[in-house]
């Protein structure tokens, strides 16, 4: 068993300290060293693939609160639609109306976060600033979106050793989140998740105002 509960317990401190919520991110990872964290009282484990996270999620306690923070796609959400917790990954319009469907039919509203283009690589998902706007008016504007509620922001800094650009681009992201809390003052007590720091960026995001951490390697040992 990897779990490195020495560390759970160290970052936990940190985060509770801070008011920050711990995401175990558990994606490879055996059911095994998941109970070992759940033994230790963590509730929240993120996964990135649909089909793990189903299998998971049925031998598991089921007041696991699941995060779905990978890419997802519209064919594969009824999987995780009676479930999932939250997910990070909301990157177009189309997708955010694709859950919301799938909310309705189980009579469900499913927790999403909207993901934000902030680093530097293309290759990252995400929506670009005039995107979340546009995005974020359609929702808070249409009483359409009855499966859905958007609880915030998710994004992902470059992968760099450059300390300076990682926190140059969290702030980005909180001020985009910061903004868009103002614009939409009624609806601030409900979108209040800023998901962004992951093991090796983690204390940066929590400076820069992170609400939600999703740590993986740390806790479990690195992935093959
Ligand atoms: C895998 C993953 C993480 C966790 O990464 P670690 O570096 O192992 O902490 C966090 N967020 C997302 C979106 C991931 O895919």
């Amino acid at each position: 068993m990897a779990v490195d509960t020495l560390a759970y317990h160290r970052i936990c401190a940190e985060l509770t300290a801070r008011n920050v919520t711990l995401v175990a991110v558990s994606k490879t990872k055996p059911v095994d060293d998941i109970r070992a964290l759940y033994e230790l009282g963590q509730r929240d484990f993120g996964e990135n693939y649909v089909q793990e996270l189903v299998q998971k999620q049925a031998e598991l306690p089921a007041d696991i609160r699941w995060h779905f923070i990978g890419h997802l796609q519209s064919n594969k959400i009824k999987y995780i639609a009676p479930f999932a917790h939250l997910i990070h990954g909301i990157d177009s319009q189309k997708l955010l109306k694709a859950v919301d469907k799938e909310g309705r039919k189980l009579n469900r509203k499913i927790g999403c976060l909207l993901q934000v283009h902030i680093a530097q690589e293309e290759t990252k998902f995400g929506l670009n600033r005039d995107e979340v706007d546009l995005l974020t008016h359609a929702y808070f504007n249409q009483s359409a979106y009855e499966g859905v509620v958007v609880k915030g922001l998710m994004g992902m800094a470059s992968f760099t050793d450059d300390t300076v650009q990682i926190a140059r681009e969290m702030s980005t992201l909180k001020s985009v989140f910061d903004e868009i809390r103002s614009s939409y003052p009624s609806h601030a007590h409900q979108f209040d998740t800023l998901s962004m720091g992951m093991s090796g960026d983690y204390p940066i995001a929590i400076e820069k105002g992170s609400t939600l951490v999703r740590i993986g390697s740390l806790l479990f040992g690195t992935r093959s």
